[in-house]
This record gives structure tokens, C-alpha cells and sequence, in this order.
């Protein structure tokens, strides 16, 4: 055991692909940063669409270039109303030919993203990787002490707590959370499919939630299947050939033939808010700060601008001659993140009750809005570039 606290400028805890990423974007500014997070094998299999300006921050910390082959470019988006009820909306199209763009983004599963990620953080000379858990995180008023299961004490001066759905760090800052169970699961795959996909993207909405095929390199999709948790139980105990024709049936055939690939996964859906994204020295960033939905693939681009807007701020205090953990730098931060998290969470809130709803005025007013969209070139070209990236966002990404 080692007593005498290691001391870095910034440390992030947790190795998901939002702390790899603020790892990296940190040690980039020059911060000697310290990453507390066990290596291990990704254990799902979910993708992530990576919209926006999320691709040119990958490609800002040298990752990007590791994983670009192994991702799929998204030309076009469908929405296709499949509720079967008597109000239904017509079929909304978003194309990013539209906005003048060759692609919205790219999706990639995120074990390959994240083996991009580690590859890129080994790399640094600013970056010291702890394999370990952490196991307590006491903010002071220099710096905050952080304890490793294994016994290794570091100090930080500011620490991005990137740990994730049932945070440490938060715990620590003293920041709350409100949780809401949306009584929905999402069961996540991969299938192979005998017609192309030609780089286009459909969500089906279904009274339980929406079911959405995403583009993999190849004849090959992610399927995102938003359901009431007895249902997705029911298909996710389903074999291979019957999950295939259930899958396809859903999808209305559009792709040909299906075929399952081996693993399965289920997620309970929640939406979890925070008063504060950071105090005593802690930075949320990723799901420790917003959790939503997977509706409109918007929870690790909002992470990865988390980490984009700290290392951005850190960089500018430090320039300065600033204490990066002071609280004028945690409420620059505050502010860089509160409306872009605040206004996205409420959107996907919306999105979600208003397709759920058994009530006729609302399930009216979502149909008229999509027509809306749907109809109206402007509207839809506004949708589309909030939809990638908030307009106000004054910083790069
Ligand atoms: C079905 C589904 C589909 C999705 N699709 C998209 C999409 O297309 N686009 C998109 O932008 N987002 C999408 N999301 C959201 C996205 O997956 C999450 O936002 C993202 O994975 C969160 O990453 P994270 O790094 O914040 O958290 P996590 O991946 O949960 O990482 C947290 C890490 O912290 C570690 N940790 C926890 N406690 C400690 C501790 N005490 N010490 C050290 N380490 C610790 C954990 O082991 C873990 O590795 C989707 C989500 C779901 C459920």
C-alpha cells in the first residue's frame, strides 16, 4: 500500500468511450492526467451512430484514423410511423445531401471504437493508466484524494467523473440525481442481410417504441428494439431463426432475409437528470452526468462533447495560470454543458411520451409535426442540423 498521493492535474475515472475520450483529450492539453479504469473486454454489443462534429473530435485525438474502415457511413435517415393507428404520421426522410453534407456521421460498434480509444491512450506521454477500480474519492479544498481498490493514492486537482450510470464521483460531489424507469427495454443485435442498406438508417415507431436498423459496413445493420420490458424478454429468449423472423417482419422485409449474428443484449430504459454537471473538483461527463433514451442516437455524442468542452476548458485555465478544479473553471463547465444536455434530454422525453401515448390529441399533434417536417424543406433542414449537433455551440465540436 502507498500512502503518499501521486499528483496529477486531472485525473478521470472510468473507461468507457466517454472517459477514454477525455482521457486522451486531456493529456492532449499538456495536463499530466491520470486515468483510473480496469481493462477489460467490451461486454455488449451496442453501435454508436457518431453524429455531428463527433468524427473530427475522434479524428482531434488521433482515433478517428484507427477505426474509420471499420464504420458505415449514414447518407440518410427514415421514419417510418408504424403504429397502425388511425392517426398515424407520414414518412419523414432526412438526407444529409440536403444540408450540403456527404454523411450525417458513422456508425461503429463500440468495441471497436473503444479498441481504438485504448489503443490511442497507451500512446501518451501526459497519460498514467491505472488498471483498477476506484474505491473512494474525497474532494478537498487543493485537490480531491482518490483511493484504488489496490491500494495506489493519487491526488488531482480536477477530476472527470466518467463512471458511469451508478457514479462514485458523483456520490462524492454531492450531486443528485432524478431517475425515471420508462417502463421500456431496448434488446440490441447485429444482422446480416441479403439486400443492401445503401447507407440509409429506418426507424420503425411502434406503439411500444421505436425499432431502428442502422447501417454496419457491408450487407450488415444494428438493431436498436425499443420495447415493453415483457416483450423484449419474450424476443430476446427467442432462437436465432425465430429472432430473425421476428426482426424481419418488423423491418417490413426492407432489407431481404435476415440473419441474427450471435449475442443479444437488453438494456432497461431510464431517464436520469442532474441538478449540477460539476462541484468539489468533479466534472461529470458521459452517463455519471444524463442518461436518455437510444432514441435519435444522441447519449455518447452528447458524452463526447462533455469530454470535448472540459479538456477545452481545462486547457484555457491552465493557459491562464488557473487551478483547472477551481469553481470559476467547474462553472465554465457548467455552462458550456447545461444547455445542450437539458434541451436534448427534454426533446427525447417528448419524442418517446408522445409515441407512447394512447391519448388522440397528442398522438394528432406528433402526426401533424411530422408532417410538418416531413413537408416543409426548411423545418426539416433546421431538424436535421440540431438533430447533429446544438446551433448555439460555440466551441468546435
Ligand atoms: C441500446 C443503446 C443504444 C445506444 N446507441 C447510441 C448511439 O447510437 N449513439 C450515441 O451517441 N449513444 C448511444 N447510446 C448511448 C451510449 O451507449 C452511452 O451514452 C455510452 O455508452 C456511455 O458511455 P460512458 O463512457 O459514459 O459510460 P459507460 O460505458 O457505462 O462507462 C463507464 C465506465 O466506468 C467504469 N467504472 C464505474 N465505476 C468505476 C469505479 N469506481 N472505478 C473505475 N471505473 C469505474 C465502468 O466499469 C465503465 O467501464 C446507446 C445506449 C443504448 C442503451
Amino acid at each position: 500500500m502507498n500512502d503518499v498521493p501521486e499528483v496529477f492535474d486531472a485525473a478521470v475515472i472510468g473507461g468507457g468511450p466517454a472517459g477514454l475520450a477525455a482521457a486522451i483529450a486531456l493529456a492532449q492539453t499538456g495536463a499530466k492526467t491520470a486515468l483510473i479504469a480496469r481493462r477489460a473486454p467490451y461486454a455488449d454489443n451496442r453501435t454508436t451512430a457518431l453524429l455531428g462534429g463527433s468524427v473530427d473530435f475522434l479524428q482531434g485525438l488521433d482515433v478517428w484514423p484507427r477505426c474509420r474502415d471499420s464504420a458505415a457511413p449514414l447518407q440518410a435517415m427514415r421514419l417510418v410511423d408504424d403504429t397502425g393507428r388511425l392517426i398515424r404520421a407520414p414518412e419523414v426522410r432526412f438526407s444529409a445531401d440536403e444540408i450540403g453534407l456527404d454523411e450525417f456521421g458513422f456508425n461503429i460498434e463500440n468495441r471497436l471504437l473503444l479498441s481504438a480509444l485504448e489503443q490511442r491512450a497507451s500512446e501518451l506521454a501526459e497519460l498514467t493508466r491505472f488498471d483498477d477500480e476506484t474505491e473512494t474519492v474525497v474532494p478537498g479544498d487543493a485537490d480531491v484524494v482518490i483511493r484504488a481498490a489496490g491500494g495506489k493514492t493519487l491526488s488531482a486537482r480536477v477530476v472527470a467523473g466518467a463512471d458511469g450510470r451508478h457514479s462514485l464521483c458523483r456520490e462524492a460531489a454531492g450531486i443528485a440525481v432524478k431517475r425515471r424507469d420508462l417502463h421500456q427495454a431496448a434488446l440490441t443485435f447485429n444482422v446480416g442481410h441479403s439486400r443492401p442498406h445503401r447507407n440509409i438508417s429506418t426507424e420503425f415507431h411502434t406503439p411500444q417504441g421505436p425499432c431502428v436498423f442502422v447501417p454496419l459496413p457491408g450487407d450488415r445493420s444494428s438493431v436498436v428494439w425499443v420495447a415493453s420490458p415483457s416483450e423484449a424478454e419474450r424476443l430476446i429468449a427467442l432462437g436465432d431463426d425465430e429472432l430473425s423472423d421476428a426482426a424481419e417482419r418488423q423491418s417490413h422485409s426492407i432489407l431481404g432475409r435476415l440473419t441474427i449474428e450471435p449475442g443479444r443484449h437488453l438494456f432497461p430504459l431510464a431517464i436520469e437528470q442532474l441538478r449540477q454537471f460539476a462541484k468539489a473538483r468533479i466534472a461529470l461527463v458521459g452517463e455519471a452526468a444524463h442518461v436518455i433514451p437510444p432514441i435519435g442516437a444522441q447519449g455518447l455524442n452528447m458524452g463526447l462533447r462533455d469530454a470535448a468542452d472540459l479538456a477545452d476548458i481545462v486547457r484555457e485555465a491552465m493557459a491562464a495560470g488557473e487551478d483547472p478544479g477551481s469553481p470559476p473553471v467547474l462553472k465554465r463547465y457548467e455552462s458550456a454543458r447545461r444547455a445542450d444536455v437539458l434541451s436534448r434530454t427534454f426533446v427525447i422525453d417528448i419524442a418517446n411520451r408522445s409515441l407512447l401515448s394512447d391519448l388522440l390529441p397528442l398522438q394528432t399533434l406528433r402526426a401533424a409535426g411530422l408532417h410538418l417536417i416531413g413537408s416543409f424543406g426548411p423545418l426539416r433542414r433546421l431538424a436535421m442540423r440540431e438533430g447533429l449537433a446544438p446551433s448555439w455551440r460555440r466551441r468546435a465540436i
